[in-house]
This record gives C-alpha cells, sequence and structure tokens, in this order.
C-alpha cells in the first residue's frame, strides 16, 4: 500500500504528448489487469493501468443497445473472424469484459487443468495450488451459490428439457450482489449489482495508490536488450477514436500485459517483441458458439432476468469427439436481428414473434482436441486479423450439438425449433432431427459466434512451444508477464471470467512475492 489515493485520468484529460513512470505499466483494465493491479498496488508497488476503452459507470448504463455495442465493445461490437463466419462479443471500457458479461461464474475444471499439464507443459498448476485464489476472487466478487430465483423463463425451458432427458441441468453461481433480474448485464449493469473488475479490484488497485489512464491505446511495447522498458499508447479522442496524443509509460520494475486474448498477442506482434518461438498469436481459442431458436405458444420474454442461471454438461466429455455445454444468452432486439436469419419480410415476421423465443446456445471445447483454433495477425498498419479455420472435429460437434439442442426444446415443450442455418430448418417432432445432419454446416452457413475469448500467448515450460511460464512470466523479455485469456494453452470447458481473475491473482501474488 502507497498510503495515496491514485487518480483515474481520463483521455479528455490528457493535451499533450508526455511521460509517466512507474514500478509496474499494466496494459487492460479487465479481469487480468484490475487483478494484478491490485495485487501490486497491495503490495507497495506504483502501478498504472493503461485501458483503451473509456470510463462508465453506472449513472451512464442506459440499457440500450444502441448505446452499449459502440461504447463499451471491441471494434463497436462488430469484430469477427476474417471470413466474417464468426461475430467476437469482447469488451472494450474499463473493466473489460467484466464490464458486459453474463455474470456466470465457474472455476477451471480438474480436467482441464490436468490436459495442460500433460499436453502442453504447464507445471505446478493444480486444482489446490489454485485453490486459494478462486476462494479469493469468489469472495470479492460475491459469487454465491445458484439461485433458482434467478431462473428465467428461457433458462427455465433449459432446465426441464435437460431434466427431461436426464441431462442434468446445473444452476450457475452468479458474481452479483443485491440483483434486480433486469436482464442487462450485457449493457453494463444499471445498479452496480454485476461484480466487475471495475467495481472490486481495481476500486481495490485505486484506493492503494494506482492510477489508471482511460482512453489510451498501447501500440508498441519497447525493449531493451531482453527487457520491457515502457509501453508507448495512443491518447484516442473518444468521440473519433482516432490518436490525439503519444504517452510514453515507462516501466521501472516490470510490464504486466493484461489486453485480453486476441488484443494481447496482436500488441506484441505489433511490437515484435517476444514473438521469436512463432508461438504468439497461434492456438487462439473461441469456445465457438452455435445457437438455436425455440418458439412457444405462452411467452417466454427471455430479454428480462438475469441472462444465464443454467448450464448443462452432459456433453462436455465425449471421449475422442469435441464436447459442447449448454446455456442460454439473453434475446435482446438487435442481437436477435442479428442472429435470425432472413431478410426483409421474412426477417420482420421471425422479430415479431422474439417474445415467444426460448434461445439456447452450444459452445464447443475447442483445443481439447485435434483442433489447433486460430491465429491472430497485424498488417502493416497494426489492424487486427483473425483467422479461425472451422476444424472438421468442430463441425461434427456442432452438427451434433444443433440436434441435441432441438430435441431438448421438444422434450421442454417448444412448439416448433428453428436452426440458424443459412436457411433454417423448421423442427417440429423427433422425425425432423435427421434433417440437421443433411443441412450444409460450415463458415457463414450457420450463425456462430464467441464471447470467450481464449489463448494466443500460451503458458508452458518449453519456450519452443508456449509464450510465458506456468507463473505469466515471458520466456523472452524477463520482466514482462501476461495476466490475460490469452495465456490458456486452450478452451477452457466453461465460461472464463472466473479462470482469469484466479490465474492473474495467483502471478501477481507471485510476482509481488519476488520483490
Ligand atoms: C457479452 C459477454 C458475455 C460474457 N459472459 C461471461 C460470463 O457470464 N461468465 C464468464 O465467465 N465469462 C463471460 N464472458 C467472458 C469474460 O468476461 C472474459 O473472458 C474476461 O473478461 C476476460 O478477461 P481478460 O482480462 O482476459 O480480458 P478483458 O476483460 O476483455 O480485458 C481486456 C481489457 O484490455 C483492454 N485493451 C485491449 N487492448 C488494449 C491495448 N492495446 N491498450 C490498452 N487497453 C487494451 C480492453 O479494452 C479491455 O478493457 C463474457 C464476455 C462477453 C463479451
Ligand atoms: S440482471 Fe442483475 S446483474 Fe444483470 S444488469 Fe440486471 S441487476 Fe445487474
Amino acid at each position: 500500500m502507497s498510503g495515496r489515493t491514485g487518480r483515474i485520468v481520463t483521455g479528455a484529460e490528457i493535451s499533450d504528448s508526455s511521460s509517466v513512470e512507474a514500478d509496474f505499466v499494466v496494459v487492460g483494465s479487465g479481469a487480468g489487469g484490475s487483478t494484478a493491479a491490485a495485487v501490486l498496488s497491495a503490495a507497495g508497488a506504483r502501478v498504472v493501468v493503461v485501458e483503451e476503452g473509456g470510463h462508465y459507470t453506472r449513472r451512464d448504463f442506459n440499457m440500450q443497445e444502441s448505446w452499449a455495442y459502440p461504447a463499451l465493445y471491441q471494434e463497436h461490437g462488430n469484430r469477427a473472424t476474417d471470413d466474417l463466419s464468426i461475430l467476437i462479443l469482447q469488451g472494450r471500457s474499463v473493466g473489460g469484459g467484466t464490464t458486459v458479461n453474463w455474470t456466470s461464474s465457474f472455476r477451471t475444471p480438474e480436467r482441464t487443468l490436468a490436459l495442460w499439464a500433460a499436453r502442453h507443459g504447464v507445471r505446478d498448476l493444480d486444482a489446490a495450488t489454485l485453490a486459494p485464489h478462486f476462494a479469493e476472487v469468489e469472495r470479492r466478487l460475491d459469487v454465491g451459490a445458484g439461485d433458482p430465483n434467478d431462473v428465467n423463463n428461457n433458462n427455465r425451458k433449459l432446465h426441464d428439457g435437460a431434466a427431461k432427458l436426464g441431462w442434468q441441468p446445473e444452476l450457475i453461481h452468479r458474481s452479483v450482489k443485491g440483483c434486480a433480474r433486469l436482464g442487462y448485464c450485457g449493457m453494463g449493469c444499471p445498479l452496480d449489482a454485476k461484480r466487475t473488475a471495475r467495481t472490486t479490484f481495481l476500486a481495490d488497485a485505486i484506493a492503494d495508490g494506482a492510477d489508471l489512464y482511460t482512453d489510451c491505446r498501447a501500440k508498441l511495447v519497447e525493449t531493451d536488450r531482453g527487457r520491457a522498458r515502457a509501453v508507448v499508447a495512443e491518447v484516442l479522442d473518444r468521440a473519433t477514436d482516432r490518436p490525439r496524443a503519444r504517452l510514453v509509460f515507462y516501466a521501472r520494475r516490470g510490464v504486466v500485459l493484461a489486453g485480453g486474448a486476441i488484443n494481447t498477442p496482436a500488441l506484441l506482434l505489433r511490437s515484435k517483441a517476444g514473438t521469436d518461438s512463432g508461438q504468439v498469436g497461434v492456438r487462439t481459442f473461441l469456445h465457438p458458439t452455435v445457437p438455436i431458436v425455440a418458439f412457444y405458444d405462452q411467452p417466454i420474454e427471455a430479454f428480462y432476468g438475469p441472462p444465464q442461471s443454467v448450464s448443462v454438461h452432459h456433453f462436455a466429455d465425449r471421449g475422442d469427439r469435441v464436447g459442447y455445454f449448454f446455456e442460454t444468452p439473453p434475446v435482446h432486439p438487435m442481437l436477435a436481428a442479428l442472429a435470425f436469419p432472413g431478410f426483409g419480410d421474412t426477417h420482420r415476421k421471425v422479430m415479431e414473434r422474439l417474445a415467444y423465443a426460448q434461445a439456447t446456445i452450444a459452445l464447443l471445447i475447442d483445443g481439447h482436441h485435434d483442433d489447433d483454433g486460430g491465429t491472430i495477425d497485424v498488417n502493416g498498419e497494426g489492424r487486427i486479423k483473425i483467422r479461425y479455420p472451422l476444424h472438421a472435429s468442430l463441425r461434427e460437434a456442432a452438427v451434433a450439438a444443433i440436434t441435441d439442442m432441438a430435441r431438448l426444446q421438444l422434450a421442454a415443450g417448444a412448439r416448433e425449433v428453428m436452426t440458424l442455418h443459412e436457411t433454417p430448418l423448421l423442427i417440429r417432432g423427433e422425425s425432423d432431427l435427421a434433417g440437421i445432419a443433411e443441412a450444409p454446416f460450415g463458415p457463414n452457413r450457420h450463425t456462430m459466434f464467441s464471447a470467450h475469448q481464449m489463448g494466443g500467448a500460451a503458458m508452458g515450460e518449453d519456450p519452443a512451444r508456449s509464450v510465458v511460464d506456468s507463473r505469466g512470466r515471458h520466456h523472452q523479455l524477463e520482466n514482462l508477464w501476461i495476466a490475460d485469456g490469452s495465456i490458456f494453452p486452450t478452451g477452457l470447458g466453461v465460461n472464463p471470467q472466473i479462470s482469469v481473475y484466479a490465474h492473474a491473482h495467483l502471478f501477481a501474488t507471485e510476482l509481488a512475492r519476488r520483490g
């Protein structure tokens, strides 16, 4: 603790190019960056956090999709893979993804930790090592036991269908306190009932002296003889998102990168820093997500209530085939309009039934089999390119998952299920299910999205196969750490926020102990 309270400096307050010095420069204020900043500040280090997004609070969160996507999401909510086949929802404001996430809270599955140890050279990172860090994160985020009163109609149908088929639905633990069940988590919680990085670890870091610079995009990491010396940032004009000044953050002790999967590898690639192994940007995982929509005779109103309160992990382990799990998304008009097929009158007719629509999603657990995920590249102007070839084993899983979700919703009593193929299939009974396997499935032939970005700067002990060690320290740059979702060697198999917070907590605790 430094004895001083830190400051929040917004881009609008920075008029000239200048420089700042600190012990640690943390890039990104999401789950990983805020946690690292809190732990390092509590240990007495002078910390600055550099965040490219704006600083918004509950007074700004107006429950409007048209405001929220441009203000709170990467690329105004339009980030996508290079071929436009997978829409990538990723946060971009103070608090990062946690400002807009749906509060579901899971620890990293032991099966996934065991896979990393066995196949990816990760060492000394088991459930027992992580347990105190999970416990501290869950305490700070008020993660509580699953609450049956959180279950809205959308989640009720997932629960009931799964229970009928013996697929063991579970109530989701959520990171909330005093949730009024409004259902607008994805647009920023207007009550601060959602525990986010901004309202917890970042607030702690600032109370312990950390300074937060918003609207500052880290452009380059400057290195010198195997050390990271500074982070060069562009100060962005909030209205136009264009750079209007330059700020250099000098790091006396170290740099912690926490811009999230995709942006952290991109920053290293843009900087040409610590990329010799060829591992930066490869093995990027998305939990590629396929939705279906089921129509009921009674209103579902899936736009109200906590977006996610039930999950089904019955198909997470399919042996030598790619596994998947089921959850629900919120069904607000803009997101639904993007996901629903058709144009003009056809599209309007589907949208007219929005209040009666139930949506289920299957998240494919990528990276556990023979699929290698995607790659991140930056072009000459520093723009990010995301490629994600859809491996045959993921296609098989997607088709199986769509069939299982349709079966589940029929069991729950849906009048009809609509797939989101380019030409949607309407499923009214068991006999229609076979059609799913015959429908063309592939990039841009079916709606797919991702709210879980992982990998691209994997941890492991072999410098030829990983970017950082099992405590987040870069193999080539001795004072550079990575503490965000990019360190995961595979998709997790559960929603990632708690894993990101807990790994960052572990890494920063050990870094602070080094003195
Ligand atoms: C709509 C949505 C719903 C989700 N729901 C859930 C859920 O219910 N449960 C769950 O577990 N997970 C959920 N997630 C995912 C979860 O929020 C993320 O996995 C988590 O926030 C990732 O943490 P991170 O630290 O890796 O990155 P982030 O939290 O994304 O933080 C990275 C931050 O770095 C900033 N940044 C990036 N590049 C730069 C740069 N060059 N310079 C300066 N700043 C930079 C970004 O603006 C961002 O604020 C959801 C995500 C979304 C988008
Ligand atoms: S559902 Fe709860 S946590 Fe989500 S926005 Fe509403 S009040 Fe906030």
